[in-house]
């Protein structure tokens, strides 16, 4: 939460307004009483502040409960479905263009192969991708609140600059100016994996957690480390690279010139491979099929996925015995599919050596991750301060 500048009665009303629309997205819907008594907030200041959410639509009042004597009480639940932030998401191949509302749920995602990997043209396909959609959710009662966007690269956020995203070909290239220099919406632009944790933490498998190692298992490995609520950068945007973390001695050779790099067994295009090299599905196969065949009991699958699984279970015990998170969750299409978390679960139970209970979840989001993680800075940006998105 951002205080700064706090200490004028309006500011106050800024952070509880902030504070009571959280307590309703993560736990709603609540009536007025029990948003105050979770918050430690007088009533009357519940009362006020939610009064102003009524108002401007961001909250709404629910069916009246009768079932407790006296007089009935009315839960408040989140109002606002028509506000919505547009997404983009620069992944290894393809561009996902989306639209979420303010309960982080996605209501349309279109994606598209790049044409050209030059950054210009991937900029343009986006804007245009945007505009199509913008274009077409102006006709109804929507509002767009702005724009999320994300990379699977470092990325500075602070400056949009992508420091290197290998599987185009970029280094330090100015991609957030380029993308959003006409925008005229509020927007941002960060690393998808920082985005995903900050998502967990609003309205998935993290919620009221200020740490946690959030993982990812897609086209590119990444994790985030998530500390007091802020998600690790270091220089160039750079923190949270696990892609070439020494594992075993499996000797396939990785881009990187060493061998026995973690990507090289977990990515999907890894994992399919090695399905394809044994002969557990056809050549032509995508991951998409691997994972249905591991789904509907295939044993030569389902021993594949829960032996990678087991691979990531000792990497994220490894990370986790030095970082020391209350949780770790797990994302991507692979991490939740049926039967991954168990064996990553029992992995890393085994290597571990720590100080507390460390929890493990799959992530809530499943293949929509990329565009929900998109919307999260914007979400998040939103759900601070709701008033400066309504300026009616
Ligand atoms: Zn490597």
């Amino acid at each position: 939460m951002q205080l700064t500048g706090f200490g004028t009665s309006e500011d106050l009303g800024r952070v509880n307004a902030s504070l009571v629309l959280r307590t309703v997205l993560a736990e709603g819907p609540l009536a007025r009483a029990e948003i105050a008594d979770r918050l430690g907030l007088r009533r009357a200041t519940v009362t006020r502040v939610a009064a102003r959410l009524l108002e401007i639509g961001v909250l709404r009042e629910g069916e009246p409960n009768r079932s407790n004597p006296g007089r009935p009480t009315v839960p408040l639940e989140l109002g606002g479905h028509d506000r919505v932030v547009l997404t983009a998401h620069f992944g290894t191949r393809e561009l996902r263009v989306g639209a979420v509302n303010i309960r982080g749920e996605m209501l349309q995602e279109s994606r598209r192969p790049y044409r050209d990997p030059a950054p210009e043209a991937v900029a343009e396909m986006a804007r245009e991708g945007l505009g199509a959609l913008a274009g077409e959710l102006r006709g109804g009662e929507t509002r767009v609140l702005g724009v999320g966007a994300s990379i699977a690269g470092w990325v500075d956020p602070a400056t949009g600059v992508v420091a290197r995203f290998a599987p185009l070909g970029w280094t330090d290239v100015p991609f957030g100016r380029l993308l959003t220099d006409e925008l005229e919406l509020p927007h941002y632009f960060d690393q998808t994996v920082r985005g995903l944790a900050l998502a967990e933490r609003m309205i998935g498998a993290a919620r009221g957690h200020q740490d946690l190692l959030m993982l990812w298992v897609g086209n590119v490995l990444g994790a985030a480390i998530v500390n007091e609520g802020a998600a690790r950068q270091g220089p160039r945007g750079a923190a949270g690279s696990i892609a070439h973390f020494p594992v075993g001695e499996h000797g396939h050779a990785c881009e990187c010139g060493r061998t026995d790099c973690l990507q090289q067994l977990l990515t999907d295009g890894a994992i399919l491979r090695d399905a394809i090299g044994a002969g557990i599905v056809r050549p032509s196969a995508s991951i998409r099929t691997l994972v249905q065949v591991a789904e509907d009991g295939d044993e030569a699958a389902m021993a594949l996925m829960a032996e990678r699984a087991a691979v990531l279970g000792r990497a994220a015990a490894a990370m986790s015995n030095l970082i020391n998170p209350p949780l770790v969750v797990a994302g991507g299409l692979v991490p939740t599919a049926r039967g991954f978390m168990p064996a990553f679960t029992e992995a890393f139970e085994r290597a571990g050596e720590r100080g507390g209970e460390i929890r493990v979840a799959g992530s809530a989001f499943g293949d929509a991750a990329p565009t929900i993680a998109s919307a999260a800075f914007l979400l998040d940006a939103f759900y601070r301060d709701p008033f400066a998105f309504d300026p009616a």
